[in-house]
């Protein structure tokens, strides 16, 4: 099988399972444990940050940082096709008791004006605006980078209106790699920034929340109430280590296979790509073919491609570390097949 869901399929290498046998442990809790140490470190570094916490997933992450930003009965501002809105379980009312404030984007990215016209609270009746939250790449509008220049439009409005700025950065070292600059280039213009390990970088497991040392004491016990302090988790962190250093810069590779795919999906006339491919999603619209991104992705399947059913005429094709060259071209040649003889012309 060929797995384009997503690159949370990435499993991890061997030498990412060589550094976890070989990593120095202690118990995390007590801040013990070296290896995380030296992982919460580097990508402190990374993200040009005071500090960093390794957390349990991208949700923890963002939750967190929601919790910590805001208090009982505000108001968050964020992409109305965002992840903190749409796939986080409604976890920013359960936990936080915040509401959320969609605003519509362009391709993902919020305009700093629409923002500013969203910023609520002088009025009895209105909730108060605790925090915008950004995403970068954006995932469900196709991976879509938002460029340094637009962020610090937003931070500006911000700083205006003394908010913090959260950027759920699950994929931002795509969007680094897509533009060819650091990733501190786009985590300057905010206040805290969560990123994946597990996604393309191929590690098992976690995710990494970085902002001031005041931020991060606040994270640390919000991560410990729900449950994410972790002990001997430098095993966790060994393979985190190598996603930062030595699988950042292959995500260029990835990049190139999907808008290979694109261009072959391009090429048919009942499939479309909804949005132009900056990195590693592809978004194909079926309608043209009458099927469902459901009937679609069965096909799909039946010929050895997984994808996800992203929208109802929406499949989701996600590139990553463990789809080669040859996997693309083959994923292509069933798209070919599927389309000129079990659809029809
Ligand atoms: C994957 C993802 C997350 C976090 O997902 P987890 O499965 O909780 O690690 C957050 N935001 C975006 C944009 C994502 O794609």
């Amino acid at each position: 099988m060929i797995d384009l869901r997503s690159d949370t399929v990435t499993k991890l290498t061997d030498r990412m399972r060589q550094k976890m046998y070989e990593a120095e442990v202690g118990d995390d809790v007590y801040r013990d444990d070296p290896t995380m140490r030296k992982l919460e470190e580097l990508a402190a570094d990374m993200l040009g940050k005071e500090e960093a916490l390794f957390v349990t997933s991208g949700t923890q992450g963002n939750q967190i940082a929601v919790l910590v930003h805001c208090s009982l009965g505000q108001e968050i501002i964020l992409e109305e096709g965002s992840h903190i809105f749409r796939y986080e379980g409604g976890a920013t009312s359960a936990f936080a008791g915040i509401q959320p404030f969609p605003i519509k984007g362009e391709r993902g990215s919020m305009n700093a004006l629409d923002i500013e016209a969203a910023i609520r609270g002088s009025d009895i009746h209105e909730a108060e605006t605790g925090l915008i939250c950004l995403e970068n790449t954006h995932n469900r509008a196709g991976g879509t980078v938002t460029t340094p220049e637009s962020m610090k439009e937003i931070y500006e409005v911000a700083k205006r209106h003394h908010l913090p700025v959260h950027l759920d950065g699950a994929r931002l070292m795509n969007a680094a790699v897509a533009l060819k600059r650091p990733m501190t280039d786009f985590t300057q213009y905010v206040t805290t920034v969560q990123i994946c390990l597990s996604k393309g970088l191929g590690a098992p497991v976690g995710s990494i929340i970085a902002g001031s040392s005041e931020f991060i004491a606040k994270a640390r016990k919000w991560r410990k109430r729900l449950g994410g302090g972790l002990r001997q988790s430098g095993v966790l962190a060994a393979p985190g280590i190598i996603a930062l250093t030595e699988m950042v810069d292959r995500l260029d590779e990835d990049h190139q296979h999907a808008k290979w795919l694109a261009e072959q999906i391009h090429a048919l006339p009942q499939l479309r790509v909804a949005f132009e491919v900056e990195t590693n999603i592809v978004m194909m619209d079926v309608s043209e073919t009458g099927l469902t991104s459901k009937q679609f992705v069965e096909l799909l399947k039946e010929n050895g491609v997984l994808a996800n059913p992203f929208a109802p005429t929406i499949v989701r094709l996600v590139t990553h570390y463990d789809v080669s060259r040859v996997d693309i071209e083959q994923t292509a040649d069933v798209l070919r097949l599927l389309v000129s003889e079990k659809i029809g012309k």
